[in-house]
């Protein structure tokens, strides 16, 4: 068992996330096998129920795990898929001690952090290397060293690394080191101050990644290698990069694989990096560019819709294109004098959501859309919405909504899963996970997946209202993917429009380097088509 822990310290949003993938990334292209787990220290039991204005988006995995959005950027880069195991939270790891506890399990000892917390911190963590069948676990420590949360997981795994020992326990601190003054002198004060909170739990750095928008220079390298007690070699330089799938090759190029592998005592094949490269320069160095308007809820945040600008990304690259993102808050398209952005947009992107907020802005977005043939994808909300906006404009029915927002509709074409009407419970109650969908032959989306049966992660409460499926059939927007029982309504086309593609799932989640969500690809295709044809 070799586990890599990457931990942070001075600030939090340091990129982490990045960081740990990155690390797990130039291991895997070196032949070896390697998995990711995160630790979240918070009291959530897990991500599901969090505000995306706080931590970003909810990113679900195949086991319908609600998880942390770094999960997202372990898939990606590592190209897997993983579980919930993968996430340990301060909830999860209390809420099983307790379990125990109320089961008898310990036998009348007092139940207390060390051992009783720590040890089940440590069988999380080894549970997912020893299943995995990785040779190397990554483990992100969510936070910041210092925080009060993170104590006892800094505890088990300072246990864990003399357990196991040295060389099968290495831990990665991340740190920020910032510019300062009229000498522009890259500062490491910082960086030594977190080390000496890390060393006051016991634990020592084998390497430092120094995060700073330059590239670090040698003096504060060796200033760095010198105050902290790691080797020159293990301290790291993460500049500002322009796509975080440059990271890898920063990261490879300054010798950090090797040294890895050397403490480690791993033996590996040389770099493979190769496609990873060829993709990178897709990304970096595209022929076209294509613009595409998001219409969301959280548009000052960036991480709230994170997949969909990656599957955006991945999908540009396969066709030579940048994806330029414009955004807008669903509410401000509401008002007349900010419809100059549908305008502007090559396609348009409504993605999935919860509550009314925002949804009469992207409802509009849809009709210019619709009406205007300007390539359309809706996701899981935005499908919905697009059934909505169909109801009302081509079917006549002005008041037609989704029961989550107007109860007392009289069309309402979107209403609440069956199996819903009895849940009360908010946490992991949804409709989640992966699930088989049947796609009609000949339609755009057996056309984008090249077969007839795919699986797709969902995360929904309501659906589309049988009652009023043949009705919206007939008007033409099609029912082009059903689950196998025919009951549940998951892909929608419209006739006559180049690219009117709504989905229940999300195919956000899937979407890979090299292997684009197909939906994504299909939406930046038709875009880049359609802002050609606008061209000339
Ligand atoms: N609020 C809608 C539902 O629960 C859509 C959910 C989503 O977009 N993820 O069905």
């Amino acid at each position: 068992m070799k586990i890599i822990v990457v931990s942070g310290g001075v600030l939090s949003g340091l990129g982490k996330g990045i960081t740990s993938s990155s690390i797990g990334r130039v291991l895997k292209a070196r032949g070896l096998k390697v998995t990711a787990m995160k630790i979240d220290p918070y009291l959530n039991f897990d991500a599901g129920t969090l505000n995306p204005f706080e931590h970003g988006e909810v990113f679900v995995l195949d086991d319908g795990c609600e998880a942390d959005l770094d999960l997202g950027n372990y898939e990606r880069f590592l190209d897997t898929n993983l579980t919930c195991d993968h996430v340990v939270t301060t909830g999860k790891v209390y809420g099983s001690v307790i379990d125990k506890e109320r089961t008898g399990h310990f036998l009348g000892k007092t139940v207390q952090i060390i051992p009783h917390v720590t040890n089940e911190i440590k069988s999380m963590i080894s549970n997912v290397a020893m299943k995995s069948g990785a040779d190397v676990t990554i483990v992100e420590l969510g936070g910041t060293v210092g925080d009060i949360e993170s104590m006892p997981f800094l505890e088990a795994m300072r246990q864990m690394r003399s357990e196991l020992g040295h060389e099968n326990f290495l831990f990665v601190h991340t740190t920020l080191v910032p510019v300062l003054g009229t000498l522009q002198e890259q500062k490491t004060k910082p960086t030594q101050h977190s080390v000496k909170e890390l060393r006051s739990v016991g634990i020592q750095p084998d390497v430092i990644v120094a995060r700073s928008e330059k590239p670090l220079e040698e003096g504060a390298k060796r200033k760095i290698a010198l105050f902290c007690d790691v080797p020159l070699q293990a301290v790291v330089s993460a500049p500002d990069a322009k796509s975080i799938y440059q990271v890898p090759i920063f990261l490879e190029e300054q010798g950090l694989t090797d040294y890895l592998l050397q403490r480690m005592a791993l033996s590996a094949k040389p770099d493979g990096l190769t496609e990873w490269k060829k993709f990178l320069g897709k990304v970096m160095n595209p022929k076209h560019e294509v613009k595409i308007l998001l219409v969301g809820k959280y548009m000052n945040q960036r991480d709230s819709y994170m997949s969909h600008y990656e599957a955006l990304t991945h999908a540009g690259a396969e066709l030579d294109a940048r994806v330029k993102f414009l955004r807008i808050e669903a509410e401000d398209l509401e008002k007349p004098s900010e419809k100059s952005f549908l305008e502007e947009a090559d396609g348009v992107l409504i993605p999935g959501g919860f509550g009314s907020r925002g949804t009469e802005g992207k409802i509009d977005a849809i009709r210019f859309a619709r009406e205007n043939k300007v390539p359309f994808l809706g996701v899981c909300l935005g499908f919905q919405l697009a059934n909505i906006e169909f109801a009302r404009n081509v079917l006549g029915m002005s008041d037609a909504n989704s029961t989550e927002f107007d109860p007392h509709t009289a069309h309402p074409v979107v209403d609440l899963l069956p199996e819903q009407k009895t849940v009360t419970k908010k946490g992991a109650t949804m409709r989640l996970g992966a699930l088989q969908i049947m796609v009609e032959k000949g339609s755009m989306a057996e056309e984008l997946y090249g077969t007839t049966e795919i699986t797709e992660r969902h995360r929904h409460r309501y659906e589309i209202n049988p009652q009023y499926i043949d009705r919206i059939q007939e008007k033409g927007l099609k029912f082009t993917g059903k689950s196998p029982d025919g009951k549940r309504m998951e892909i929608a086309e419209l006739d006559d429009h180049p690219f009117f593609v709504g989905s229940q799932f999300h195919p956000e989640f899937r979407s890979r380097p090299r292997k684009p969500s197909p939906f994504h690809f299909g939406l930046t295709r038709a875009a880049l088509k359609f802002s050609k044809e606008r061209k000339s």
